[in-house]
């Protein structure tokens, strides 16, 4: 099957009718529609319904009576677990047809989107896994052996899951996966950017047996139905990942009902390379680091600090390699890096880029438009930014690294560490020594050690600092959608 069939048969039968409440296909109580754009080639993909206040409204009240009439919770655990794995099965069948829409609608390349596709798949096996494994404790109790105590962990209830557009589907399995391993019910609200794909995979875990009202979802602006799930009184949890503005707005409208929250957000992530660094190995690491996703990923290495003995050949070899990047559209065979989401980012970008410059850094290489459609932007190195310009501090979450050298690591370590964001960081170096001191004293929630952005679902990822609030995946992901009950009985 070549790729347009594949299209024409993987397509959403979109009608407008994108919101998914208690099992049913509708369109926006206002009858509004968005369009979703292919960002490689400008052109309209699909359209999806602009929800509004009311369209969250239905969607909480069927996720509401999902919970209380336990249509998921009463499902013996085996059960639920054989159902995430059947959601598993059925994204890992279709990954090729879902690749395609991903980079339709986001236009990361295609083996790329593979990968996160069957990322996606990854997590509801892991957190499938889990289920029938929540467990709480006993224990005596200090008022006499007549008393007896023990902790139940139980579901917080109606959770609103937030996506971002830079990695759509796999970011909504990433929430959706552990919330229904706890088991919450589930609002999910896409980004305006890219919800096409996510809802295949609502439409999946239909499939797979999820009952209905378990899994509800609402398209439209993040202003309208994101600004009105946040502010819902009966929504009991809010998981978001985006940006950090938005992250305080959440936790601003969370205080109406103390909502649980937790946030995964921007980041400015340094990486630390010293003069006996391996070459071979931290080239491609710290471009992969910075440019994979065409730099919109939350935990991009966009700061280097290379140490002064190491720092020419590295920029060198870093820049080289990046002018060589096959940009392009992520369906064309052998793209290695997509155009940026949409206008707004793009200009967004652009003015960064321009900003380094201006505020005395040497743009190396890139820093122009690639082509002359779509939001395609040059893989760009800035050399020697001054540490306070605004490409250094700010996140820019586009394909623009801004490297300083240095010569004293632990003034490298105090400029890694001076940032609102701690999200993430690395270091490449030989010494054993240097990797784990440089690990330690770093303030961010993942770290890695010669390699960038290297993952896995038992491992908690999240950040320190403005970079968020709570870890997403591992237990903590999972312990992030549970309540804790302590128990105590008097036996006579
Ligand atoms: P954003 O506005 O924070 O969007 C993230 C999600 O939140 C989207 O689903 C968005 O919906 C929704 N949203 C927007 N306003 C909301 C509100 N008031 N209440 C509740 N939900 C709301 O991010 P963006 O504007 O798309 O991107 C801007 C910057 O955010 C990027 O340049 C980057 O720095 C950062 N970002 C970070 C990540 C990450 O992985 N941590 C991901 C994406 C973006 P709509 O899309 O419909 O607006
Ligand atoms: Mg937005």
């Amino acid at each position: 099957m070549n790729v347009q069939e594949r299209l024409e048969q993987s397509a959403f039968s979109s009608d407008g009718a994108t919101l998914l409440i208690d099992g049913e296909w509708r369109r926006a109580r206002s009858g509004e529609t968005l369009d979703s754009l292919n960002p490689a080639t400008l052109e309209i993909v699909g359209e999806v319904a602009a929800g509004n206040a009311e369209d969250v409204d239905d969607a909480v009240r069927a996720a509401r009576v999902a919970f209380d009439e336990r249509r998921w919770t009463k499902l013996p655990p085996p059960l639920r677990a054989k159902i995430l794995h059947a959601i598993a099965d059925r994204i890992e069948a279709a990954v090729d047809e879902l690749a395609v829409n991903e980079v339709r609608e986001n236009g990361m390349p295609l083996p790329m989107a593979r990968g996160t596709i069957l990322g996606g798949a990854q997590a509801f096996r892991y957190f499938a896994g889990w289920i029938g494994k929540i467990h709480g404790q006993t224990g005596e109790v200090s008022h006499g052996e007549q008393f007896f105590g023990y902790t139940t962990k139980e579901p917080i209830g109606v959770a609103a899951l937030i996506v971002p557009w830079n990695g759509p589907f796999m970011m909504a399995c990433h929430k959706v996966a552990p919330a229904l391993a706890a088991g919450c019910t589930v609002v999910l609200k896409p980004a305006e950017d890219t919800s096409l794909n996510t809802l295949n995979l609502a439409r999946i875990t239909l499939e797979a047996g999820v009952p209905p009202g378990v899994l509800n979802v609402v398209t439209g602006l993040g202003s309208v139905v994101g600004a009105a799930l946040v502010e819902h009184p009966d929504v009991d949890k809010v998981s978001f990942t985006g940006s950090t503005p938005v992250g305080r707005q959440i936790v601003r409208a969370a205080a109406g009902n103390f909502k649980r929250v937790t946030l995964e957000l921007g980041g400015k992530s340094p990486v630390i390379v010293l003069d006996d660094a391996d070459l071979a190995m931290t080239v491609p690491g710290v471009l992969n680091g910075i440019m994979a996703n065409a730099g919109q990923a939350c935990v991009a290495g966009s700061r280097l600090y290379a140490q002064r003995g190491i720092y020419d050949k590295l920029i060198q070899a870093v820049s080289d390699a990046a002018a060589k990047l096959i940009v392009g559209n992520g369906l064309h065979e052998g793209t290695q890096m997509g155009p940026v989401i949409s206008q707004k980012q793009f200009d967004r970008i652009m003015g960064y880029v321009e900003s380094g410059v201006s505020e005395g850094a040497e743009l190396v290489t890139g820093g122009k438009r690639h082509g002359d459609a779509g939001f395609f932007i040059e893989p760009t190195i800035l050399s020697r930014a001054p540490a306070d310009a605004t490409v250094v501090r700010e996140e820019i979450f586009g394909p623009v690294l801004s490297a300083m050298p240095f010569d004293d690591l632990e003034w490298a370590i105090q400029q890694a560490n001076n940032s609102r964001y701690g999200l993430a960081g690395g270091v490449y170096t030989s010494s054993l020594e240097k990797a784990h001191t440089v690990a330690r004293a770093v303030k961010a929630g993942n770290f890695w050690i010669n390699c960038h952005s290297v993952q896995d679902f038992w491992l908690p990822f999240g950040g320190y600092k403005e970079s968020g609030w709570g870890r997403e995946r591992g237990e903590m992901g999972l312990e992030a959608f549970l309540e804790t009950k302590s128990v105590v009985a008097r036996l006579y």
